[in-house]
């Protein structure tokens, strides 16, 4: 029996989408044959660089990516960025197929005056910086001359956010927060922190777990203004009534305004049906308050409920805002793009040339970059099977052969050179400091090696510089 011809698939992006559909595919078929294209030296996306140091249960999930890496059939090739190292067009004459799973690495801006203002933050950089994502090593954050921080959003992020913020130097030692945060936040003056809804409880986009958490925080009390809360429930939510984690937050919720104050020496409070209409600079240009506009509830043509603004007006004084408002995707270059919604068309994992357009042979799309930035990890899970599954049905369709021209789905695409030492002879000539997994195996024994005497499950290297050179002496 001839061996079947390899069928060779670039993903762009080590995170769990770009890892779950290289288990997926390696599983498929056993002529599928996957480069893994990561524009940092590490691997493994948000699990590194955004999932909360305190929470290394979730980041135990590196655990399955690590079996994919170790794949025979499988190449992981750090230090290359898409679009300069290797275009599309490269790509496309050396693989069968480009899965994107980029993720959505930038953050949406409230819209509002002062958002520049020194002291006002997206969340996104204050949570690469504190992961230690090389982008965000040098990120000033100034936790010093604030003893008040604002948060906006209701989501997870908020969360993290918010306990990152108040976290007890004995519960932060232990983690691998990167080691610049760790001396700054183990300094802080922040002892409170208020975060912002902008509608109800009921539609907060907490989940049960990381809420509760709150409640459970050592150097912390959680204070939840029980008329404020009631006022948010006030209007009632068909569209939230009937769901589980709505409706447990909204319990958990009702326990925290219930609850007095243990008398911590940080607080958390959890704030509703507010916005910030504005961001005030004091005497030396620095952040020093924040105008809230107290919002109603009113109903969507869809059955939901948006906050709509009153002429009811607050003003706090605070030193830091955070804008944990939902990450946002960008292009990639040559890339279709859906600029309003962040994400790359597609059809159910197919690339289209616009969004509702046709599928373009040999691209596809997972993750965030592919439906948004939502859901946890192991949403990503399905989300990249529905994308592999509609890519082997393409590669295994009988005709419709195509070049890169628009075509149906069940087109696939046939690349000019599908060849493993091509490529790799191709990358290594644009970038000679390429990252091989052998490298990263390095960075993460050397790592872990630094975080052992202090108990900490690593310490991160934070410089791309430093982050090569452990990698080259491999
Ligand atoms: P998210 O869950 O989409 O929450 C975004 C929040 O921002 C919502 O409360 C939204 O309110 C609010 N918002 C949006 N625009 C706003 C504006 N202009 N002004 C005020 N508020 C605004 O996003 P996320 O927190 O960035 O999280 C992203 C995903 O990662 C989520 O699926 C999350 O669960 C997940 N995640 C999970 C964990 C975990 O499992 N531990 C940790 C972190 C993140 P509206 O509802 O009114 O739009």
């Amino acid at each position: 029996m001839p061996e079947p011809a390899s069928i060779r698939i670039a993903v762009i992006g080590s995170g769990p989408a770009g890892f779950y559909a290289a288990g997926h595919l390696l599983k498929a078929s056993e002529s599928c044959e996957v480069d893994m294209l990561e524009r940092l030296p590490t691997p493994w996306g948000l699990v590194r660089s955004g999932v909360a140091p305190d929470h290394p249960k979730i980041k135990s999930v590196t655990r399955v990516y690590e079996k994919t890496a170790a794949h025979p059939r499988f190449r992981y090739f750090g230090n290359i960025t898409f679009g300069q190292h290797v275009s599309r067009e490269e790509l496309l004459e050396h693989y069968h197929a480009i899965v994107y799973a980029t993720g959505s690495p930038s953050d949406r801006p409230l819209g509002i005056p002062g958002e520049e203002l020194p002291g006002s933050h997206a969340a996104t950089e204050f949570v690469g910086w504190y992961n230690g994502h090389p982008d965000h090593t040098d990120l000033e954050v100034d936790l010093l001359s604030a003893e008040r921080a604002v948060v906006v959003g209701n989501g997870n992020v908020a969360i993290d956010v918010a306990r990152m913020l108040v976290l007890a130097p004995s519960e932060l030692a232990p983690t691998d927060t990167a080691d610049h945060a760790l001396a700054v936040l183990a300094a802080s003056h922040v002892s409170e922190v208020i975060v912002l809804g902008r509608r109800g409880p009921a539609q907060a986009a907490f989940t049960n777990p990381e809420l509760l958490e709150l409640g459970e925080l050592g150097d912390a009390d959680v204070i939840v203004d029980p008329d404020e809360l009631e006022r948010g429930l006030a209007v009632a939510d068909a569209g939230t009534e009937n769901d589980v984690t709505s409706r447990r937050n909204v319990e958990i919720l009702r326990e925290y305004a219930a609850r007095p104050p243990v008398g911590h020496p940080k607080r958390i409070l959890l704030r509703f049906l507010l916005s910030p209409a504005a961001l005030l600079a004091g005497d030396d240009g620095r952040l020093a308050s924040v105008e809230l506009t107290r919002n109603e509830l009113v109903p969507t043509p869809d059955g939901g409920l948006r906050a709509q603004a009153t002429e009811e007006r607050e003003t706090i004084p605070a030193g830091l805002v955070f804008r944990a408002i939902g990450y946002r995707g960008l292009p990639l270059p040559g890339v279709p793009f859906d600029e309003r919604a962040g994400v790359i068309p597609n059809r159910g994992g197919r690339v289209t040339d616009v969004a509702g357009g046709s599928p373009l042979p040999g691209e596809y799309v997972v993750g965030w970059i592919k439906r948004g930035p939502s859901g946890v990890i192991g949403t990503n899970k399905k989300d990249a099977q529905e994308t592999v599954d509609a890519m082997l049905a393409d590669l295994s369709a009988a005709g419709g052969e195509s070049n890169g021209s628009a075509a149906a789905a069940g087109a696939r695409h046939v690349p000019r050179e599908p060849d493993a030492a091509a490529v790799e002879a191709l990358l290594r000539s644009r970038q000679p400091e390429l990252v091989t997994y052998a490298g990263w195996e390095a960075i993460d024994r050397h790592e872990r090696a630094l975080g052992e005497p202090a108990g900490r499950p690593r310490v991160k290297l934070t410089r791309i510089e430093e982050l090569l050179r452990v990698a080259a002496a491999e």
